[in-house]
């Protein structure tokens, strides 16, 4: 383990370049401390404010961020290298949270029983938890961080919010806009670093509860530690998407799905589909479209104009994408679209093209690893019970889609399939913020999906209250 209070930083890239722009110095044991502490006291003072001034922050923050959305898109786009467009979306996606948050004070109106006993009222409500710590991945770097924070704030905590240090400069913006918007300084504090600084986090006396979102193995490890200490944890993890195609299903809709939703942002998304499964005879038929589109895709710069990807955020997690290719081959798939032959894997970022493998086996890593990249795994089986079988023995239950046009399988299907979300005609179904958002098994550890009402669960505790005022 090292040891935190030795000032140390971390490089940080432009993945489109490949170059290195910037350093992040990392939060010592003693910053750490500092932050907990001025959040516990901004914390005692935001819990006092009324609800309505509590929505009517969030609502300015709601018209803040909107005028800042295309200054946060490019720090998005600089650091982890998905389109233009594509941060936009982000952006927009996370002040969906925002939206929700502003009716603060209806969700958090709580219970009363009057003369519940002779003489006796009970109500209930619900209360901030106080400190909590919020650590966030790469991927969206200002999404996710609104997922949470929407909430936390709404309902009356201050935040210890430790962003990737992969993509850090527009959560650091993102936390200065609030502040710009009327947040009172102290209620959010950013915190960068490392896996030291996430346990320091997770192990601090003055936090109270965790919402992680990041890979299965440090979400698993992150629920582990602060659920041994006592603390309330929210730990999501990592994914593998499958997308069912039944033979009755739009071939051309869902070709067009699975491009998109497997090669946008380069793979680099927690709901992307990662996993084509081909029921009965159309495997050739769809296999086809999907390449055919797939090498119509533009790949460069998510700055440039007109691209449709970008570069992955790392060199190494680049090499370890194309590893899986090489992998597959190796393995005996069919390694139909190469990126790692496509002409964008000579720029000098950290590219690879779209890529499709078919004939995948389950039991092999390309199939069973969390590969987080632009490639599509395809999978052919014969029935639909035998797609069924595969999305449910798959350790991960985050996201999965379904293609037909017959109602009775779709409805069938949701009950079968074991997964979080389910997208009927529907390649991403991620939920819309008054609804929240959670994967099953190894993609989410704890009781509360992320956002929506179950944010709002979270970010509280329930209290109940017993009065007796004797009448004369
Ligand atoms: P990551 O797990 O490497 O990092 C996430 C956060 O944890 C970062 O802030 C990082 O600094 C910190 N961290 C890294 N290693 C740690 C360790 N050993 N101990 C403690 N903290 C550590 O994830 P990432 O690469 O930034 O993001 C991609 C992953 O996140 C993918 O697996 C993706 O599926 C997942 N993800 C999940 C969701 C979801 O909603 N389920 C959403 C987005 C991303």
């Amino acid at each position: 383990m090292t040891v935190l209070g030795t000032l140390r930083s971390a490089p940080i890239f432009e993945p489109a370049s490949g170059e290195e722009i910037g350093r992040l110095p990392f939060a010592s044991a003693a910053d750490i401390d500092a932050a907990v502490a001025a959040a516990a006291e901004a914390a005692t003072r935001w819990a006092d404010v009324s609800l309505a001034r509590r929505a009517a922050t969030m609502f300015d923050i709601r018209s803040v961020l909107r005028e800042r959305a295309t200054e946060l898109a490019d720090l998005i786009v600089r650091e982890n290298g998905k389109t233009r467009e594509d941060a936009l979306g982000e952006v927009a996606r996370g002040l969906e949270s925002v939206e929700f948050a502003c009716g603060i004070p209806q969700l958090l109106e709580g219970a009363h029983s009057s003369n519940a006993a002779t003489g006796l009222d009970v109500h209930s409500v619900r209360r901030p938890l106080g400190v909590v710590g919020a650590i966030t991945p790469f991927n969206f770097p200002v999404m996710v961080p609104l997922w949470m924070l929407a909430n936390a704030i709404a309902c009356g905590n201050a935040v210890v919010f430790k962003p990737s240090e992969k993509a850090p400069s527009a959560p650091a913006r993102l936390a200065e806009v609030l502040v710009e918007a009327g947040l009172p300084e102290g209620v959010v504090t950013v915190v960068h670093g490392d896996r030291d600084t996430v346990e320091a986090i997770v192990d601090h006396p003055g936090v109270a509860a965790i919402s992680f979102v990041g890979s299965t193995p440090v979400a698993r490890a992150v629920y582990r530690r602060g659920t041994a200490a006592g603390k309330r944890v929210q730990a999501l993890g990592g994914a593998k998407n499958h997308m069912v195609v039944m033979p009755d299903a739009d071939m051309d809709a869902a070709a067009d799905a699975a491009v998109a939703a497997a090669y946008g942002a380069a793979g680099e998304r927690c709901m992307a589909v990662s996993v084509l499964v081909a029921v009965g005879d159309g495997g050739d038929e769809l296999v086809g479209r999907i390449v055919e589109r797939a090498g119509g895709l533009r790949v460069g710069p998510g700055a440039q104009e007109g691209v449709d990807m970008g570069p992955l955020v790392s060199r190494e997690h680049r090499d370890r994408v194309a590893g899986y290719l090489g992998q597959a081959a190796a393995d005996g798939a069919e390694v139909v679209l190469d990126g790692r032959e496509a002409p964008c894997a000579a720029l000098p970022g950290f590219f690879v093209g779209p890529s499709l493998v078919d004939r995948v086996a389950p039991g092999s890593p390309v199939y069973d690893d969390e590969i987080f990249g632009p490639v599509l795994s395809v999978v052919r089986v014969p029935a639909y019970e035998d797609a069924v079988r595969l999305v449910r023995d798959n350790p991960f239950g985050n996201g999965v889609a379904l293609f037909t046009r017959d109602g009775g399988t779709a409805r069938r299907f949701a009950r079968d399939c074991g997964i979080g979300m389910v997208g009927v005609n529907v390649p991403i179904p991620v939920p819309v913020a008054w609804s929240s958002f959670g994967g099953w098994k190894a993609s989410l550890f704890g009781d509360a999906h992320m956002y929506g009402p179950d944010g709002v669960r979270f970010f509280t505790r329930q209290q109940v209250v017993t009065t007796r005022w004797p009448e004369f």
